[in-house]
């Protein structure tokens, strides 16, 4: 049995009539345990749709939306600065098109295969529906490990990854950007290798890109700002705010830098953050321009922070969400808080948890905060300000255009809004008030249908 079958909230899958459309998933894709997860999430809460929409059921929609569209592993050798060669595995999910051109993120890390990209594909979907800017949903990456390669190995590999996905993308196709592993220096050189290869300088293939050429400011901030915007709204919508909160943090990449910057712009204390070798605790609040010279710079481990900073403690064991705090934001990376750690988060009074990563926590762990009621906003509806600054990008390389930093930052916070409050009114409409996940999953789901349904058995 899987561990997801323990959680059984009443309106859950199995009493839903969606069964065994779960159990066909878990027969059709074997040990992808993930994509499981991620599958299940997302059943737990249509109940209530299909019956109340049963011409979805004929049209089998969900049994469409849980087969991607396509999908892509091809052979990536490289070598590195010894002359040694290696070969990785690259990927890439198009799992639907139904409201525009394949969307999401590339992943360089050791654990990627093809059930964790299918799981990011799945959720990606739905993320991208709720921006409402009219892009399908896809995910790609490669088991490459960045980590201690130089420049110019991370540049062989990235491309060789790009000579073999440059003849499935196009601005109209599929249009990658970054995630875990994948920041601006990964887009710049599999920005060149796509140009070399085709000998087009066709800006919308990829997001992410430098400012200098054709990328959107703001768009290196937007997963961490949009997530704590997020947050703020969730907390407004409970007569709060983020103005003297204390906010734990996990994680210490791209998310995690800027969502530490916008909550300490908007009067909060970021007392934690992480990698994988421990977590710092920095009661004065974190120092984030030191963080972005140690982690951004000099790409080094967490600890270096804390013995620059006086205020600081490095922590080598444990969990970070041991920590004491009114918000807690997981940056990191899928299934890292878990039931103990929610348990323990509600005992030390959190009030909001906004899922900067993609499906951080397990679905214990949100059992556990709904039950505590507290605040949930699951990542599909708090981190989507990355992929829709995204879209941004491409709407201002389509028209040759560049926007200001404050414009950009502009959109994004009416687009978080947007996707707090469609999230909140669908909850309610489905009498389940201040269920963000039920509220996210249905209101994404309903514009993936809506345009599927329109568009016929394809
Ligand atoms: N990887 C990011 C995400 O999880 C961004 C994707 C994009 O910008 O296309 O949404």
């Amino acid at each position: 049995m899987l561990s997801t079958d323990r959680r059984a909230p009443q309106n859950g899958v199995q009493h839903s009539g969606l069964e065994p459309l779960y159990r066909e998933v878990l027969r059709r894709n074997a040990g992808d345990t993930e994509f499981h997860q991620a599958v299940r999430e997302v059943l737990d809460t249509l109940g209530p749709v299909f019956e109340r929409r049963p011409e979805l059921r004929e049209a089998r929609i969900i049994e469409r939306l849980c087969e991607p569209e396509r999908q892509l592993i091809f052979r990536v050798p490289w070598v590195d600065d010894a002359g040694r060669v290696h070969i990785n595995r690259g990927f890439r999910v198009e799992f639907n098109s139904a409201l525009g051109p394949y969307k999401g993120g590339l992943r360089f890390h050791p654990s990627v295969n093809i059930g964790i990209v299918k799981f990011l594909g799945f959720e990606q979907i739905f993320k991208n529906a709720l921006t409402g800017l009219n892009i399908g949903g896809g995910k790609g990456g490669s088991d490459f490990d960045p980590k201690n390669r130089s420049d110019t190995e991370v540049m062989r590999f990235c491309q060789s990854f790009m000579t073999e996905l440059y003849r499935h993308l196009g601005e109209h196709t599929d249009v990658p950007a970054g995630d875990i592993g994948v920041g601006a220096r990964e887009i710049g050189y599999l920005f060149g290798q796509y140009k070399r290869i085709t000998n087009r300088y066709e800006w919308g293939v990829l997001t992410g890109k430098g400012v200098g050429w054709g990328g959107a400011q703001g768009r290196t901030e937007a997963t961490g700002y949009g997530c704590v915007l997020f947050t703020e709204e969730m907390l407004r919508a409970r007569g709060e705010g983020l103005d003297g909160q204390r906010v734990a943090i996990s994680g210490s990449g791209n998310v995690a830098i800027y969502a530490a910057e916008k909550a300490q712009q908007l009067g909060a204390t970021v007392v934690t953050c992480s990698d994988s070798s421990g977590y710092v605790v920095d009661e004065k609040g974190l120092d984030v321009e030191l963080l972005k010279q140690v982690k951004e710079v000099e790409r080094a481990r967490i600890f270096e922070y804390a013995e620059r900073r006086e205020s600081a403690r490095f922590v080598a064991d444990g969990s970070v969400w041991a920590v004491a705090c009114d918000v807690a934001l997981p940056c990191a990376t899928q299934n890292e808080l878990t039931e103990e750690d929610a348990v323990s988060l509600v005992r030390n009074g959190v009030k909001a948890v906004a899922e900067g990563a993609n499906m951080p926590t397990t679905p214990e762990g949100v059992q556990v905060f709904r039950d505590g009621g507290v605040a949930f906003g699951p990542g599909k509806a708090a981190n989507a300000g990355g992929v829709a600054t995204s879209a941004l990008e491409m709407q201002q390389n389509a028209s040759r255009d560049s926007w200001s930093f404050s414009h950009t930052e502009k959109r994004l916070a009416e687009i978080m809004r947007r996707i707090h409050d469609s999230c909140h009114e669908t909850a309610e409409r489905y009498g389940q008030p201040g269920d963000y996940v039920t509220g996210a999953n249905i209101a994404g789901f309903e514009l993936v249908a809506e345009a599927m349904l329109a568009q016929g058995v394809i």
